[in-house]
């Protein structure tokens, strides 16, 4: 029997509407906070219950622990939903939610806490059998010639990363022994002042990789089953642009053993709900680079191919159910391509917020939009520019980028600039249709000209 009846969704824009519908075909509540800026969301509209929790600025609203703390205990909520973002991976909120005796819809705090210092869990990973880069195997010292060694040892190009990094933010790439030491002590000045660690680590820079990830889903009881891959590797600045799945190339067996790992891993830590494990994918072989505790933006690619609903799913794991489905229930069918929608100027990437003056949005069979945006709905300047993700599907992967292209082509969002022409050019791009580009693809095609 599920334990949860009411749900706060901690989270705003499109991953809240998403948080929301899965609520409401549970039968179960639900409360949406907001800050000032964000009266008119949609799924603010839609909730049962409301409470405005400050204003525009997130560390007073999206981040204000207490003040969300005390809405779910004004609304009687039983849980918390985390969304993406915000303090989806804080370990620390995850905490006081459950000592405040509520519900946490996410891993244990154990494992938010383990996966957000990425020393930890590399240690935690290769202890699990999880193949990770070639590397420092543990935060780097002050000895230089220490360090030089390390570094000889792996292999120039290097990597140094900040252990509490994310956002693809405390990172610096190493050709040389010269450039060594001072990579390292600017690496770790950036990690101080952005994440309030200094700890760093090595790497292999792998120069030409693609980013395949793993869903998984674990229950509160030990079963655990991987949901295939995504790939993930058409991004700029790290950021993701257009996602798919399955991953182009990707053997049926190779997505067994690799899948297969993680979920064993999954039972060595204990780990409970949805997750990802990233990989970077280089000649045939996955090398992990983090795990993210929590829902993505890029889920729904995988629902589409396996039937799945992962944000239920999530609700009913911690609501203490069992899972229903087992390793044999996951069929992949089909392909599945999303591309974010970004309220930005198409070619200098400069948010546009404002108000939508029109918007029809593009429909038909195996066509999804999970978008909170609406006629007249107005983009506040203050968040993420994604205002929403089209999510195709086809019996091939030719067949979903089609869709995509019509899908594009329908869309209509007046009032506001859109990378729907970036992401119509995406979809007619030759080597995009190809398919298997590595992470840098995009950025070299939006080097050259049109
Ligand atoms: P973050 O948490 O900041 O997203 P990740 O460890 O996931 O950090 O790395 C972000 C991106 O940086 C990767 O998707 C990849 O593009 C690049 N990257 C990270 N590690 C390596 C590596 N060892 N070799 C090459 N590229 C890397």
């Amino acid at each position: 029997m599920n334990s949860i009846t009411k749900v706060l969704i901690a989270n705003r824009g499109e991953i809240a509407l998403r948080i929301l519908r899965a609520c409401k075909e549970l039968g179960i509540q639900t409360v949406a906070i907001y800050s000032t800026a964000d009266k008119n969301l949609k799924h603010v509209l839609l909730a049962d219950e409301t409470v405005c929790i400050g204003p525009h600025a997130p560390v007073m609203s999206y981040l204000n622990v207490p003040a969300i703390i005390s809405a779910a205990e004004v609304t009687h909520a039983d849980a918390i939903h985390p969304g993406y973002g915000f303090l989806s991976e804080n370990a620390d909120f995850a905490e006081q939610v459950e000592q405040s005796g509520f519900i946490f819809i996410g891993p244990r705090t154990e494992n938010i806490r383990m996966m957000g210092d990425k020393v930890a869990a590399i240690e935690a990973m290769q202890n699990s059998g999880v193949p990770c880069v070639p590397g420092s195997n543990g935060s780097l010292g002050e000895n230089v010639i220490a360090n030089i060694k390390i570094a000889k040892k792996i292999g120039f190009p290097i990597i140094i990363k900040a252990s509490g990094g994310g956002g693809g933010r405390g990172m610096r790439i190493v050709e040389s022994e010269e450039e060594l030491s001072n990579s390292i002590e600017l690496t770790k000045t950036e990690a101080l002042s952005f994440f309030g660690n200094d700890e760093v680590y090595m790497e292999k820079f792998l120069k030409t990789p693609r980013h395949i990830e793993i869903q998984v889903l674990a229950d509160q009881y030990g079963n655990t089953v991987h949901l295939g891959e995504r790939d993930c590797s058409m991004q700029r600045r790290h950021q993701k642009v257009v996602e798919e799945a399955p991953a182009p190339g990707i053997s049926e067996e190779l997505r067994n053993q690799i899948g297969s790992i993680c979920t064993v891993a999954c039972k060595q830590i204990n780990y409970r709900g949805a997750g990802t494990f990233e990989f970077l994918f280089d000649k045939g072989e996955f090398y992990f680079i983090e795990m993210n505790t929590r829902i993505q933006v890029e889920h729904p690619v995988t629902e589409m191919i396996t039937g799945i609903d992962i944000v239920r799913e999530q609700i009913l794991i911690a609501g203490g159910e069992k899972l229903s489905i087992t390793q044999a229930d996951v069929q992949i069918k089909g392909h599945a391509i999303e591309c974010r929608l970004n309220a930005e100027d198409p070619k200098s990437f400069m948010p546009s917020p404002g108000k939508i003056t029109q918007y029809h949005a593009a429909g038909g069979l195996g066509v999804r939009i999970d978008s909170h945006i609406y006629n007249g709905y107005n983009v506040p300047p203050h968040y993420d520019s994604m205002i929403g993700k089209v999510i195709t599907f086809g019996e091939t992967r030719n067949k979903a980028i089609i869709k995509m292209r019509n899908a594009l082509d329908e869309m209509v969002i007046d009032g506001i600039k859109t990378n729907i022409p970036l992401q119509r050019r995406i979809m007619t791009d030759k080597t995009f249709n190809k398919g298997g580009m590595n992470i840098h693809y995009l950025e070299k095609m939006l080097g050259k000209h049109e």
